[in-house]
């Protein structure tokens, strides 16, 4: 422990939860002075989104097993709870501390926080560092010709592409140096987990949250799941994609480490020529932040203002509840809504169809649906939920026309043509426990249309 006469260094730890290519944690260490690491739960500070209920269970573990592989390098990982602008000068003044470093992050409030933050801190004589961390290209280092931000995907990752292979990832500190006489919250305390009742077990069961865990999937997926991943990654019954999304949301592996994996010289030819397709879906990832940078308030509004005329329904309760429990009686989306309760995720193939049944078979509001993903899933992330269900919608950037409706019994024949992914989560599927479906799939496709009509003749 050292004394704090040596003006420590804070790393200010957000969504980016790891050690290995962390680069403020490496700066920080770089500096030679005693580093505090702090993570701040901040549910107070205006427009910052409180977490969802899986995601609280997920940072718990994140931030459990990040404690424990800060301390075994000789460091210490400070929790504090409350707004950032009052917390972080806090704990400067607390440790007399001389720098404060972060890893950039690109919502709207979160932005406006840490530029506050930052002319304070200077303003008080401190040193101030942020960096690139957790997105490939950030957001204003990519515009069109015109200099404009991209609202398409493909010409956006062509231009990412075309800046060149991104930075190898940085190496984790082999120790950390500590801090002494300063004391944090004790995690338990947080109740990030459910306790009456405790429903996540089938989250445990599924998932082991941290940085460790990050990287067994990665090298696993690398291993057993890329060779197929262009075909693989449709069918909901072969675990054939990467299962990485809520490690990335953490930030327990960045997007330069999944980069840098798959460039390895040990892959096989057809996990070579997969390669592609597997880089082109984080592409997703960025585009969306992307989207997200510009259009902050993506989770509320309409990107594209005509469907703001959008005339929604107000679901009768009964309905909502038989989506949300997967109890609609369309065996697809049923297995989706379950998959997604016990196991806090739910297959790409098949968030596009629950989500096109919400919105256009019951012409539900899409943020009625973005919101109870953003409670319910392990990867729920301010840009690529609600830039997704825009995109299901119709209304977001680069969206699917909104006459795209998925049909979900031509979709489960499509790729899940044995059944398995349903049946692994509808046992009683075939009996008469299974309940009739709640619409009719032909007929509500149509009404969605007819509605749609409304939108484009602005009526
Ligand atoms: P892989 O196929 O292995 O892909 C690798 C990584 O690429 C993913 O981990 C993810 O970071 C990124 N990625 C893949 N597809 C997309 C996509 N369509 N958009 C953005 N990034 C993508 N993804 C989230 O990370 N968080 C969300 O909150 C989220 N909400 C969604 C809501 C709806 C309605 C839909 C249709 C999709 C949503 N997705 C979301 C995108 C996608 O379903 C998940 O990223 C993917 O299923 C995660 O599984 P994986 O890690 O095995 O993916």
């Amino acid at each position: 422990m050292t004394g704090t006469s040596e003006h420590p260094t804070i790393v200010w730890l957000r969504d980016d939860l790891r050690v290995a290519d962390n680069p403020a944690l490496r700066a920080a260490v770089d500096r030679g002075r005693p580093v505090a690491l702090l993570y701040l739960l901040d549910e107070v500070s205006p427009g910052i989104r409180p977490l969802g209920a899986a995601s609280r269970w997920w940072l718990h573990h994140s931030l459990a097993a990040l404690g424990a592989d800060i301390a075994e390098r000789g460091g210490t990982l400070l929790l504090r709870r409350g707004a950032a602008e009052t917390e972080l000068p806090r704990l400067v003044d607390e440790l007399g501390a001389g720098a404060v470093l972060w890893n950039r992050r690109y919502g709207g409030p979160q932005r406006r926080v840490d530029a506050a933050l930052e002319s304070t801190l200077r303003e008080a004589g401190l040193e101030v560092q942020s960096f690139q961390a957790n997105l490939l290209v950030e957001p204003w280092t990519v515009t069109t010709g015109e200099g404009n931000p991209f609202r398409v995907f493909t010409p956006f990752w062509r231009a990412c592409l075309a800046k060149g292979a991104p930075r190898d990832p940085v190496e984790a500190p082999a120790s950390i140096p500590g801090v002494g006489g300063v004391a944090g919250d004790d995690l338990e305390d947080w109740a990030l987990l459910p306790s009456h009742p405790d429903w996540a077990g089938g989250l445990r069961e599924a998932w082991a949250p941290g940085e460790a865990g990050a990287h067994y999937r990665l090298d696993s997926f690398v291993t057993d799941g890329l060779d197929d991943y262009a075909k693989g990654r449709d069918e909901p019954g072969t675990d054939s994609t990467s299962r990485l999304s809520p490690h990335l949301r953490f930030g327990e592996i960045s997007p330069f480490q999944v980069w840098q994996r798959t460039q390895r010289g040990d892959l096989s030819a057809d996990a070579e020529g997969n390669v592609g397709k597997f880089l082109s879906e984080l592409g997703w990832r960025e585009f969306n932040w992307n989207i997200l940078f510009h259009f902050p308030d993506l989770h509320e509004r309409n990107f594209r203002s005509e469907f703001d005329a959008f005339p929604w329904e107000t679901p009768a309760p009964p309905v909502l509840q038989a989506w949300r429990q997967g109890r609609t009686g369309v065996p697809l989306v049923d297995a989706g809504m379950r998959e997604l309760w016990q196991t806090g995720y739910m297959h790409n193939r098949a968030r596009m169809v629950v989500a096109s049944f919400l919105v256009k078979n019951l012409l539900v509001d899409w943020r009625v649906g973005e919101k109870w993903f953003w409670d319910t899933l392990v990867d729920a992330d301010e840009a690529s939920n609600p830039g997704n269900w825009q995109w299901v919608a119709g209304s977001g950037a680069d969206a699917a026309p909104y006459f795209r409706v998925f049909n979900p019994v031509l979709q489960a024949a499509r790729f899940d043509p044995r059944g398995d992914y349903q049946r692994r989560y509808l046992p009683e599927l075939g009996t008469d426990a299974y309940p009739d479906p709640i619409v009719d799939v032909k007929a509500s496709r149509a009404e969605a249309l007819e509605a749609y009509d409304f939108v484009r003749r602005g009526d």
